[in-house]
């Protein structure tokens, strides 16, 4: 049978519609942050082995545009020896991630909308040099960004943000219009919390969740780090965390987990 030509062109629109709207999601290696137990996080030395934080910043290039997520730790790191005292967390970064998207072709102003989890220091480290884009914030996390009353405000990488192109949000934001990239509000760790939902053609739909667990035992035992701006929040998003995953079918990436990130594949491959 022959198909009329009419319902082959519209066949061929849709098929082109859908493939082009698939996003491509990049991993970059932007950090570790060793510690001597997790204690910050309330969890005890036996209940997790994990000493080890990863730090990712991450690329979602989508038709309509180059979302940037999450910052990594700051520049003043890169290459930086770790101190003399073995005692306390430590950090380290091999390649700026600037340097990194060069690597790839990819420079500050190819970056159409930057947004990050939340703007703690290992998550706005390339905060300052993304400042051309449109930065999607939760306003909740705009407005005690300079707070230096909360624990870990240092607003020195991102200070710069005052004079980016913000838009503010509030609450849950479709970032293209298409549904496949998506803010999911999260609060509870910072004031404005967000986490990032990307569906992904062939590896099914994946949910970044900033710092709304930092470890695996932080989610199977629903445990709120100690310095949480609320532990109240932190358990109702954990709670919305629960049915986002349930409904969308969604695999869910803890940014930190260092033996999630080992097993990733990290730019320029990507996960489509
Ligand atoms: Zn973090």
């Amino acid at each position: 049978m022959r198909l009329p030509l009419k319902y082959l062109a519209l066949l061929l629109m849709c098929i082109s519609l859908h493939v082009g709207a698939a996003p491509k999601l990049y991993v970059f290696d932007c950090g570790r942050v060793l510690l001597d137990d997790l204690a910050m996080f309330n969890i005890k030395p036996e209940e997790s082995d994990v000493r080890e934080l990863f730090v990712p910043c991450y690329i979602v290039r989508h038709d309509d545009g180059i979302l940037f997520w999450d910052g990594g730790l700051p520049r003043a790191v890169v290459g930086s020896e770790p101190p003399a005292s073995d005692s306390g967390p430590t950090m380290q970064y091999e390649r700026w991630i600037i340097d990194q998207m060069a690597d790839m072709g990819l420079s500050p102003a190819d970056i159409t909308h930057a947004a990050y989890s939340h703007l703690h220091f290992d998550h706005s480290g390339a905060a300052n040099a993304l400042v051309e884009n449109t930065v999607l914030m939760q306003k909740a996390e705009w407005e005690s960004a300079f707070d230096e009353d909360l624990e870990f405000v240092d607003s020195g990488s991102y200070a710069g943000l005052q004079q980016a192109k913000l838009q503010l949000i509030d609450g849950d934001h479709d970032v293209f219009g298409d549904g496949s990239v998506q803010l999911i509000y999260t609060p509870g760790h910072t004031p404005g919390h967000q986490s990032l939902l990307v569906m992904l053609e062939k590896t099914g739909p994946v949910v970044l969740s900033g710092d709304l667990y930092h470890t695996r035992a932080n989610r199977t035992l629903r445990r709120v780090p100690t310095f949480n701006y609320s532990a109240e929040q932190t358990l109702e998003s954990m709670d919305k965390m629960d049915r986002l995953l349930a409904e969308t079918g969604a695999t869910l990436w803890i940014e930190h987990d260092k033996a999630l990130a080992d097993t990733l594949k990290k730019a320029p491959a990507y996960y489509d």
